[in-house]
């Protein structure tokens, strides 16, 4: 077995939710430099038409699907058209996700709570279904889910993200169970701190402790850029891993050991 082939990505198709974003669009570009057809789903119309471009100069089919992953009437459809356009998804990344920055519980709302863990954690596991009934007729998938430092530590600031991602570890290793029999790998990344839209509050004069505190703790000494996890993601997302399933792989410049 040639050893780069091993990350070969061609012929599969990839959904990334949340792949018009950050990190989400470093890994749809990932996958199609490594020869995969994408599909990327975001609300945003014009972030969206923005990394279809990107995805198209890239030679490989690519779709963008406007859609609110809150909206769980949305989901099948998404899913369906997916496959309708580029063929049976192989490989799905649950990316999308919102924080509420509340304080803490005493300060959170029930609809900031809500919010978070409906995009968060309950369309992670409604699109894994949709993309795992897909999967088993075929014998053949990769689900990779995103995690955080969160999903190891607890958050006084964000519980409700905090909550999410500490699920996303568990229902990781259950979905691994589960689906292994039918040649599906589910693992997940967490990221440390990484440069993108969702942490820009930080590197404003507002949260100038926090980032200090970050910057400190990360034996890296920097913040994380979004393609920095991109090889893990191919990793991941290709026969490299196949009997990888079940893990969280922190991509964090060493954040977690310190
Ligand atoms: P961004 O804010 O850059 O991207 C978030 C993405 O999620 C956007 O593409 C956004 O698209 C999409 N999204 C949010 N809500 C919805 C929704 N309801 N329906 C559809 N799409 C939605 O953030 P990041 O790239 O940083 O975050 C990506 C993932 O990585 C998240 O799960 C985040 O929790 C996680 N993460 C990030 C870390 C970091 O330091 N940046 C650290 C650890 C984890 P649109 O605006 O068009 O809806």
């Amino acid at each position: 077995m040639n050893s780069i082939s091993l990350f070969d990505l061609s012929r599969r198709v990839a959904v990334v939710t949340g792949g018009n974003g950050g990190i989400g669009r470093s890994l749809a570009l990932g996958f199609a430099a490594a020869g995969a057809s994408v599909a990327i789903i975001g609300r945003n119309e014009e972030k969206n038409q923005r990394v279809l471009s990107e995805l198209r100069e890239l030679g490989q089919p690519a779709i963008a699907l406007r859609l609110d992953l809150s909206q769980r009437e949305g989901l099948a459809p998404a899913m369906q058209k997916v496959e309708d356009e580029l063929g049976p998804v192989d490989i799905l990344v649950n990316n999308a996700g919102i924080v509420s920055i509340s304080g803490g519980i005493l300060q959170e709302t029930a609809e900031g709570w809500d919010a978070v863990i409906e995009t968060q954690l309950n369309a992670v596991f409604q699109f894994s279904k949709l993309a795992a009934q897909s999967m088993t007729e075929r014998g053949y998938g990769k689900i990779i889910n995103i995690g955080s430092m969160y999903s190891y530590f607890g958050s006084g600031l964000a519980p409700s993200y905090s909550a999410a991602k500490g699920a996303i570890a568990q229902l990781t290793k259950s979905m691994a169970v589960e689906l292994a029999p039918h040649g599906i790998q589910v693992n997940a990344i967490a990221p440390g701190w990484i440069q993108t839209d969702m942490t820009a509050p930080i590197r404003t004069d507002d949260l100038k402790e926090m980032h200090d505190e970050i910057i400190l703790r990360t034996p890296a000494g920097r913040w994380g850029q979004p393609d920095e996890l991109i090889g893990t993601g191919v990793f991941l997302a290709s026969s490299a891993s196949d009997f990888v399933t079940g893990t969280m792989i922190r991509v964090d410049g060493g954040y977690a050991v310190r």
